[in-house]
């Protein structure tokens, strides 16, 4: 059995070696020779929207699915014609665009910032008289990484955005104070049944994803309760089928619905050595219509990106309960080569294992000082 993947980043490698010991086989279609699947699997290389490659991949597949939210909907919706894709083309469609994104939190009764649509950039004076400032910009469609994102504070900050931005349509939101950034992902399999892993605490520089802290910590029940009801939601409005992420500003001890990735997650990499069952294994059960896995987790983990550099594999592995996932790319500044995961049954012992890591993880951008003010607050 051949499951077809959209997208052949790292998320659709750590599928792939989920899906092995279930006996699957994977083809992967992506428009970068560079691709790291191609260690590991059949590997297409063409655009998108090349429909005569689209046609060649999907055949012979039992199902598509997709690693990479940006996959073009036509795409999605050409090869659904001629296959089953999960998740369904019209939830990808409301992920791409975030003014149909909050949109649809806010039809649904989910709580989400204060936003505003702008079409053009001569529509930007009239948004911020609506949403006031501080506020962030951000172009409604292919942003991701914290790319394509404008923060105004002051009216000297709304003229110069509006002379640089590009002419796309975009959303205007309040800046929202967060005190900390967290993520859900759950799965719903083709059968409706639904699973859900712990929060996570995630910390961002640059707009990337440095450092995940798993379940999060002071995990309060009734945010997790409010979290899975908002991602209930979501998933049986858009009759969903696969692993979704939600992510959320904690603010005020509430959440507010920040965005959606209709995908496994870099906040979920911890599960793989962290919970009875993976974010990717459950993501290809889901998509199957096999029983979901469950997301129990013992133990307290730490997923620490390693991104431009790598450090010494010896070194890393030096620290007890520690694991390496190396992606195979060439590295480039702001590129995910490869993450790390620690594992440790207290908080304590996970704030020792953190502090051991070589000098190479003690800069800023790595955010371990987060992690090490949680451990300092809980020992005193
Ligand atoms: P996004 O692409 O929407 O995930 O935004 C990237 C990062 O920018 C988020 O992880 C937040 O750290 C920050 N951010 C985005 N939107 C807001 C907002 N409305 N208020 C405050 N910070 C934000």
């Amino acid at each position: 059995m051949t499951i077809g993947i959209l997208g052949g980043g790292q998320l659709g490698y750590m599928l792939a070696l989920a899906g092995y010991p279930l006996g699957l086989h994977f083809r992967f279609l992506d428009p970068s020779p560079e691709a790291p699947v191609g260690r590991i699997a059949q590997r297409v290389t063409a655009d998108y929207t090349d429909h005569a490659a689209l046609e060649k991949f999907s055949s012979g597949l039992e199902l598509v699915t997709y690693e990479f939210e940006n996959v073009p909907v036509e795409a999605a919706n050409f090869l659904a014609e001629r296959v089953p894709v999960y998740p369904p083309p019209a939830a990808l469609e409301a992920a791409q665009h975030r003014f149909e994104e909050k949109t649809l939190f806010k039809g649904l009764g989910i709580d989400t910032t204060q936003f505003v649509a702008v079409p053009k950039p001569a529509e930007l004076n009239a948004a911020v008289k609506q949403i006031g400032l501080p506020a962030v910009l951000k172009t409604s469609r292919l942003g991701y990484d914290g790319k394509g994102q404008w923060i105004l504070r002051t009216p000297e900050d709304v003229e110069k955005a509006r002379r640089e931005i590009p002419h796309v349509h975009m959303i205007l939101e309040n800046f929202v104070p967060f005190t900390r950034e967290l993520s859900l992902i759950t799965a719903r399999s083709r059968t409706g049944d639904i699973v859900f892993y712990p929060l996570v605490e995630n910390h961002h520089r640059d707009g990337i994803l440095r450092l995940s802290i798993a379940p999060a910590p002071r995990l309060d029940p009734e945010l997790q309760q409010a979290a899975e009801d908002a991602a209930r939601r979501i998933l049986e409005s858009l009759n969903y089928v696969g692993v979704l992420t939600i992510e959320f500003f904690e603010h005020h001890g509430k959440l507010v619905a920040n965005e959606m990735a209709p995908r496994v997650h870099n906040s979920g990499h911890w599960t793989i050595e962290g919970a009875v069952t993976s974010q990717f294994e459950n993501h290809l059960r889901a998509v199957l219509g096999l029983p979901l896995g469950s997301t129990a987790t013992a133990d307290h983990f730490a997923m620490v990106n390693l991104i431009g550099e790598l450090p010494e594999s010896a070194e890393v592995l030096r620290v007890p309960d520690a694991h390496l996932h190396l992606y195979g790319k060439e590295p480039r500044p702001a590129r995910k080569l490869g993450h790390l995961t620690l594992r440790a049954a207290t908080p304590q012992r996970l704030s020792q294992s953190l502090s051991t890591l070589p000098p190479f993880f003690h800069r800023p951008e790595f955010c371990l000082s987060a992690a090490f003010a949680y451990y300092a607050s809980i020992r005193a």
